[in-house]
């Protein structure tokens, strides 16, 4: 799908971020290194998108990682 499509049919960052979210943790954020269940997320002003940190071992993960939107610096909805 392309990008300007993209944001017709989810039209805000939220929207985007919460599809993204339930394509990587369909069952919700499962920790890769401590299999912990609870998480919550971290927005940094760097980045444009939060992170997911770990609340059993503090492992971040990003939930662009790996998708198209992967280093992008751009908010996903511009
Ligand atoms: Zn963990």
């Amino acid at each position: 799908m392309a990008l300007p499509e993209w944001i017709k049919k989810f039209g805000t960052d939220a929207a985007c971020q919460a599809y993204l979210s339930s394509q990587h943790w369909p069952d919700g954020l499962d920790c890769r290194r401590c299999d912990g269940r609870k998480y919550w997320t971290i927005q940094r002003s760097d980045r444009t998108t939060p992170l997911y940190e770990c609340a059993g071992c503090h492992y971040q993960a990003s939930v662009t990682g790996g998708t198209i939107f992967h280093r992008t610096q751009v908010a996903l909805s511009m």
